[in-house]
């Protein structure tokens, strides 16, 4: 069963991106000029590129690239394969990577993009022929020190290994080593980072913790819910587990299921791997789906899509946080009435960052030639998260404004600063 709204929604993503902007941009009295360079993305790339099928027959598929920003060093961002994979979601990611990157302190700037498909449609060998022809068709748009790729929504360390080998295998022997730090999120053996994997998910629960701190809660004992249990959901949770957090329920592209006792965070991601989705999990109830934000929590962690927080479900939201583990999941409008309902919002510029700063990590490992130790990985994850948490807090103050704004406001400021110093060229 899917509760998705995107689909019917999705043109919605770049107007949200874009009004939000807006507000912070109104709000500090952001440099007329900065803010006409950030309300366009500087290149758009399209693809469309055929490739073989297992039966012989020839698919041709469509890939996108959107590099929104790159005054602070390389374009960054994930790539998604998905059905709701179109240009305006191509432009809203990478818009909201560059405000990421940004409000981290990162010497990056924003890009996304992904291919527009359904991979459970694809056998593993189909999918690694796609990934090969997409990353040929981006060419010499994509590079180490012009734009790195990563994992996002249905890509995974398999797709950065096979993107990486592809990308670097065009290359002339000499350059093929360093070509090889195209992407970031491979996996380990291949010049990973230990910990990517669980970076975005320790984020989420860090700035958790973060909020507890600073309102005088426990995350010990709170009920919480996940929407999504791919990469960040299932990390998100474990993490939560380790602070004592009880999961009452979760909701899927496969169905929705719900234990007010606490689900084994552990075994349903076991589930999960084995069977591709949550469906089946015989630790918890099935239940429909429908009103999933509506569920009794103290905590709701979206964790899959955007647009999913809506006018017809914020009325409903019990939770007293929502920390955004997905990127857009809470439509403008709909935060207005979480606002007055007093629900606070970690928005997702903020919340997952703990991915792009796993990614920067690894980034930087590759170039140092090193091998970093997750331990050290996961401290200087929580210094790093914790501290843009504590700029977005204090400029929240500044400013009266709510942590969105604030958290565009820290990144706006200092893209800002940067044209202001640099000047526009000639
Ligand atoms: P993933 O592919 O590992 O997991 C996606 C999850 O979403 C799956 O559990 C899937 O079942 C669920 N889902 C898909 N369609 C759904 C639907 N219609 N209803 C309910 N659930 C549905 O992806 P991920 O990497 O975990 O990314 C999840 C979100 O987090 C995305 O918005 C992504 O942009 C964002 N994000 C990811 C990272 C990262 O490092 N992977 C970093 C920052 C933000």
């Amino acid at each position: 069963m899917s509760t998705n709204t995107e689909t019917k929604k999705r043109t919605n993503m770049y107007e949200n991106v874009m009004r939000e902007f807006d507000k912070a941009a109104d709000a500090m009295n952001l440099d007329p000029g900065v803010r006409k360079i950030l309300a366009a993305t500087q290149n758009e790339i399209i693809v469309h590129f055929p490739v073989k099928m297992d039966d012989g027959s020839i698919e041709v598929f469509t890939g996108y690239r959107v590099q929104h920003n790159n005054a602070l060093g390389p374009y960054k961002g994930g790539l998604r394969y998905h059905p709701t994979v179109d240009i305006d979601a191509a432009r809203a990611l990478a818009t909201w990577m560059t405000w990421k990157t940004a409000l981290a302190g990162l010497p990056y700037g924003g890009g996304k993009g992904g291919i527009q498909l359904d991979p459970k449609k694809y056998s593993q060998s189909e999918l690694e022929r796609i990934t090969r022809r997409f990353t040929y068709a981006l060419g010499e748009n994509i590079g180490p020190d012009l734009d790195i790729p990563a994992p996002d929504v249905n890509t995974n360390a398999q797709i950065m290994a096979w993107i990486a080998d592809t990308f670097a295998s065009t290359k002339a022997p000499n350059q093929r080593f360093e070509a090889f730090n195209v992407v970031t999120g491979k996996p380990v053996v291949s010049g990973g980072l230990e910990g990517r994997d669980r970076a975005t998910g320790f984020g989420v629960v860090n700035s958790i913790k973060k909020w507890a701190e600073h309102t005088g809660e426990k995350v010990k004992g709170k009920k919480y819910i996940v929407q999504g249990f791919g990469n960040v959901g299932y990390w998100a949770a474990h993490f939560m587990n380790e602070e004592g957090a009880i999961l009452t329920a979760v909701q899927d592209h496969t169905g929705t299921i719900r234990n007010d006792e606490g689900i084994d965070v552990e075994k349903l991601g076991e589930h999960v791997l084995q069977n591709g989705g949550i469906a089946g999990f015989t630790g918890a109830e099935s239940v429909d789906g429908a009103g999933f934000f509506g569920f009794d929590c103290d905590i709701c962690i979206p964790a899959a899509l955007g647009n999913q927080i809506t006018t017809d479900n914020a009325g409903s939201i019990k939770a007293k946080l929502i920390a955004e583990g997905a990127n857009g999941p809470t439509d403008f409008a709909a935060e207005e009435i979480l606002r007055d309902r007093n629900i606070q919002v970690i928005p997702d510029i903020l919340c997952n960052g703990g991915g792009v700063i796993g990614s920067y990590f690894e980034w930087l490992q590759n170039r140092r030639s090193e091998t970093w130790k997750i331990e050290d990985v996961l401290i200087r994850l929580e210094d790093l998260t914790g501290r843009a948490f504590d700029r977005v807090v204090k400029t929240a103050d500044k400013y009266s404004v709510d942590w969105r704004t604030a958290a565009y406001i820290v990144a706006l400021e200092r893209l800002e600063q940067t044209y202001k110093e640099r000047g526009v060229f000639p």
